[in-house]
């Protein structure tokens, strides 16, 4: 990167009053141009190509060999990136941009190996914050523990017996309190008894002889506690946007499908926007059937004038997570007999909101991991689309994780995108089999079963719940390993993308799956300049490497939004 430095340094990277030959597309004067060693556009017109040019909005306008572009521009200065290789702007089809900036700012539990090494980290990590206040993590998971089972509020009542504790598993589906965040959630107005034998619908506190242990399974569960937790203020709110986005660009993405925004949130995205805050694209979903989704078909649908922040889409849940068994399946689960999941709602409840959404020309997408919730999402998509199931809707569902093999087809049928996280794969590998057993494990996490099947993938991480570094999600789709090559050849390998495929499930697929590719997701003219320099070919180097690719800048719209050291 010795040579982009101080290019950037000069006027940053914009190049003034390089003249233009006649007759040369792009009418402004500051036509930038960089070479490389290779540039994989994503376009299946010109696969690879050594040079890129741009006008001064950010639009390409020509992608070719070095020779040809320096011939047609030959005042430009020229930002030669020698070994380096180039590809389209990675975009995580899936995360959650608050919730990835809280969790920066909350106590990491992820990878705990034992309840201790929690409450260890939670004593490091509160000896910072102001007296009284809650102590928030999140990441725990208790199928990294050597019991394997679920942990109680009496296990935090030692180190924090009166100052309350919430911490979020890492599916972000159940939660773990202690004795005095119950206490306090206790004591809100209108509150109902933690305590008995009735259950949230939808959700489940987790009892033993009719007292609640702590742990809350599902969003209904969650709220019960979560009401007690006191808001968080706009400046903090402004810190977590930040801290995630500075965070996103650092690893080469682009754009971000931000799945489950309120009007609060956009309207704080919107703020960045205006302020030119944004250095990446955010394509919002509505916050299920909430007040962002009420305003989608009030005013219309959501597009921000500088390109980078738009909502057309809503997110909704058909059920919960595999790890803490919320997730519907159609049979019982192989080791929990007599449960087979939840519902998050009804299916008529829910079919009434993904017809309104049809009727407001709003794009619908929703959450389903278990089989029975991926077959009733595609059956109240069959019911609304009706004869229209090839309109261009591109409605979506994310996760797809245990699909019933008859079901996948389906997908295709309906046109219905599979928006899935090769690491929620690798994450889960090791206790998916013990959840869902060797038959329905055909269609788990079954993303090339799902492309010879015809159906379009998107590729994402779910950041927080995974890390939101798409290194790592390229090198769990092609390999199918943990980090230490674990399994050898991979976890169910027949179900292995190439190099290749996984990058354009994190580019032209995932622009696909918001309906931006006229915009991004390929290096091609007339799109947008987003692109992202790697050290490294992802499509030379040995899969093994994939999750070691070094991120030496991120572009958007033509400028750099991120700079290696
Ligand atoms: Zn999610």
């Amino acid at each position: 990167m010795r040579r982009l430095l101080p290019f950037l340094l000069a006027g940053g990277l914009l190049v003034q009053g390089c003249a233009q030959p006649e007759g040369v597309a792009g009418e402004s004067g500051d036509v930038r141009l960089l070479t490389a060693a290779r540039i994989h556009t994503s376009d299946p017109s010109r696969p690879v190509a050594e040079a890129i040019a741009w006008d001064g909005e950010g639009r390409i306008v020509a992608v070719g060999s070095a020779d040809d572009l320096r011939a047609s521009w030959p005042q430009a200065e020229v930002l030669d990136l020698e070994g380096a290789t180039v590809v389209p702007g990675l975009i995580d089809s899936h995360g959650h941009l608050m919730g990835l900036g809280f969790s920066l700012m909350s106590a990491d539990l992820a990878g705990a190996a034992s309840r201790d090494e929690v409450v260890e980290r939670l004593q490091a990590y509160a000896r910072d914050l102001p007296e009284g206040t809650w102590v928030l993590g999140r990441g725990w998971d208790q199928n990294l523990w050597p019991e394997r089972e679920f942990p109680t509020a009496a296990d935090l009542d030692g180190a924090f017996p009166d100052r309350p504790v919430w911490l979020a598993r890492v599916d972000g589906h159940a939660g773990w309190a202690n004795s005095e965040a119950m206490r306090r959630a206790a004591a809100l107005d209108g509150a109902r008894a933690l305590d008995g034998d009735w259950q949230p619908e939808g959700s489940r506190i987790v009892r033993e002889d009719d007292v609640a242990t702590g742990v809350f399974v599902g969003g209904g569960a969650r709220a019960l506690i979560e009401r007690a937790v006191p808001e968080q203020d706009d400046a903090l709110r402004e810190q977590a946007l930040e801290r995630a986005l500075a965070a996103a660009v650092a690893v080469g993405l682009t754009g971000v499908h931000d799945m489950g925004v309120s009007r609060a949130d956009l309207a704080l995205f919107r703020r960045f926007a205006d302020e030119g805050r944004l250095p990446l694209r955010v394509a919002a979903y509505a916050a299920g059937d909430g007040d962002a989704f009420a305003d989608l078909c009030a005013n219309g649908l959501y597009t921000h004038d500088g390109g980078r922040l738009w909502m057309h889409g809503i997110k909704m849940y058909a059920d919960g997570a595999l790890g803490s068994r919320g997730a519907a399946l159609i049979e019982d689960y192989s080791d929990d007999p007599g449960n087979h999941g939840l519902l998050a709602q009804e299916p008529e409840a829910y079919a009434d909101v993904v017809r309104r959404a049809r009727e407001c020309g709003v794009q619908v997408t929703t959450h389903a991991i278990g089989d029975r919730g991926n077959r009733s999402v595609l059956d109240a998509y069959a019911q609304v689309l009706g004869e229209e199931a090839d309109s261009d809707h591109r409605w979506r569902i994310e996760h797809a994780q245990i699909v019933a093999v008859d079901d996948i087809p389906r997908f295709f049928g309906l046109d219905v995108i599979a928006s899935m996280q090769p690491t929620h794969a690798t994450s889960d590998m090791g206790w998916a089999g013990d959840r869902v057993g060797e038959e329905r494990l055909a269609g788990a996490y079954a993303w090339r079963s799902m492309m010879d099947a015809g159906v379009r993938l998107a590729l994402g991480s779910d950041f927080p719940v995974e890390s939101a570094d798409p290194r790592l999600g390229l090198y769990a789709a092609v390999t199918r390993q943990d980090a230490d090559g674990q399994p050898p050849g991979g976890w169910l390998p027949g179900q292995r993308l190439t190099a290749a495929e996984a990058l354009r499930g994190f580019t032209a697929g995932s622009a696909y799956a918001a309906r931006s590719e006229g915009e991004i997701g390929r290096l091609a003219p007339g799109l947008r300049a987003d692109f992202v320099v790697l050290a490294e070919d992802p499509l030379q180097v040995p899969a093994a490497a994939l999750d070691e690719l070094t991120v030496l800048s991120t572009w958007v719209d033509g400028e750099a939004v991120y700079l290696a050291d």
